[in-house]
């Protein structure tokens, strides 16, 4: 008996929609947005329309207004999405609203949800995510940022972040700080609510990065924000989740994070492999056009590999999501993997453009620029091999075989 890959035809039929939409309505937005349109009015009527076909929040359940997708249906929407830079603001699945949004449906009140979650999945509110402070990256465990019980009725904190994609746009924050520096280390820090703007979250700047940044940047939510806590007041019923939570919600909240951005990253070398393609299909050089060069076609051979194995280890993670296995292994293997996958695809498609590839003219060199961060964000590539290499030094031991820690139950 032979593995089943065919995808269930409601998947199928719904990843052919979304397929259609980026196709038909995201990447002509585009050009309309480089053309000097408003980007609001824009942003808008892509909604509008997205969601009147009801392409809306692929991963919150109907009861929420979303499209109540499970993990293999969402894999192959948000594979689609990242084709186009408003693929997923169209359907109001951007990062890093979207694992937020997931962190307040899984552990908010009922007031919580009301007030901070019922807009957001309106698109109407963004919201973003302060955990990392100059202080403290990889190893969040060393946040410096405290929080303390003032009365009954609030809390008080006080300390800094940097890196807060989108804090620039955002209407809400979730704030992480420490609680109880005598608990265990991973016990010490809880998430606030916090609404902007707020006097006592300010934000410093937005931090200069390496990547390319157009006058959209900001808007689309792209910027990084050093922000500093100075007595900010949060009300005691503005704590998520309770107490000395904070770190479990903040690795719940990127692990699905962490998926997502290697899922946009498929579509994304994809489309890097497509314009390569199309390039090396007319351009001609000492006589010949490049398609008919080996070595031009062993590259574009090795770019097809790596797109394949990015699209089954997605699959194979999805698939395993849907019967509650548990993911962890696979998800960090997928995470450094997929973060490489488009790097590579990215530079050899630039490298195919030559000049062409490294001017602004196409858009692989802004790409290539943004997507560096990737194997740095929710947790760098180290930290994860340190644990995947852990885990397979675990199953040598406790099974005489590495094999469970390869995703070894496809054997
Ligand atoms: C574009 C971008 C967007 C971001 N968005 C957000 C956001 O919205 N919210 C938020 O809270 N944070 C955000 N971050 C921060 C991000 O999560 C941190 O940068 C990341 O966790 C790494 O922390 P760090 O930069 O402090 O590096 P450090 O912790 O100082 O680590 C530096 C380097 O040391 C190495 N290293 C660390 N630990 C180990 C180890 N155990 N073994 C071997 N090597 C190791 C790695 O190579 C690592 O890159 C963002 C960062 C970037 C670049």
């Amino acid at each position: 008996m032979s593995i089943d890959f065919e995808i269930p035809a409601e998947a199928k039929a719904i990843r052919a929609k979304v397929r259609q939409w980026v196709q038909d309505e995201c990447k002509p937005a585009e050009k309309r947005l480089t053309d000097g349109e408003d980007y609001k009015t824009v942003l808008n009527e892509l909604r509008g329309k997205a969601r009147a076909q009801g392409l809306w929040c692929p991963f919150i359940p109907k009861e929420y207004g979303g499209m109540g997708l499970g993990p293999l249906a969402n894999a192959l929407v948000q594979m689609e999405l990242g084709e186009s830079h408003l693929g997923a603001l169209s359907m109001n699945t951007q990062g890093p609203d979207d694992a937020t949004m997931m962190t307040l449906l899984a552990h908010g009140t009922d007031h919580q949800k009301e007030k901070y979650l019922k807009p957001l999945l309106n698109g109407e509110k963004r919201i973003c995510y302060s955990m990392t402070e100059k202080a403290a990256g990889a190893d969040a465990t060393g946040m410096q940022t405290r929080a303390v019980k003032d009365g009954n009725e609030n809390y008080v904190l006080n300390g800094e972040k940097w890196f807060s994609s989108a804090a620039s746009v955002a209407d809400i924050a979730l704030v992480m700080a420490m609680t109880d520096p005598d608990a265990p280390r991973h016990q010490r820090y809880s998430t606030f609510i916090v609404e902007l703007p707020n006097p006592g979250y300010r934000i410093v700047r937005d931090i200069e990065t390496m990547a390319v940044h157009g006058p959209l940047t900001e808007i689309l939510g792209g910027g990084h924000s050093e922000v500093e806590i100075k007595d900010l007041v949060v009300p005691a019923e503005d704590l998520l989740g309770g107490e000395g939570n904070g770190f479990n919600m903040g690795q719940h909240r990127l692990a699905y994070g962490r998926l997502r951005h290697g899922m946009h990253n498929v579509s994304m070398a994809q489309r890097a492999l497509d314009l390569a393609t199309a390039h090396v299909v007319q351009r001609e050089t000492f006589g010949k056009k490049l398609s008919e060069r080996q070595g031009v076609q062993w590259m574009l051979a090795d770019c097809a590999a790596e797109i394949y194995k990015a699209r089954l280890m997605l699959l194979h993670i999805a698939y395993k999501a849907e019967r509650g296995d548990d993911i962890r292994q696979e998800n960090s293997i997928a995470k450094i993997f997929l973060a490489n996958m488009v790097h590579q695809v990215v530079d050899t498609a630039i490298q195919l453009h030559g000049a062409l590839g490294f001017s602004l003219d196409t858009p692989l060199a802004a790409w290539y620029t943004h997507i560096r961060s990737q194997r740095l964000v929710d947790g760098p590539d180290e930290v994860h091999r340190w644990t995947v290499g852990r885990n397979v030094i675990k199953a040598f031991e406790r099974e005489g075989t590495t094999a469970s820690a390869c995703g070894g139950d496809l054997l």
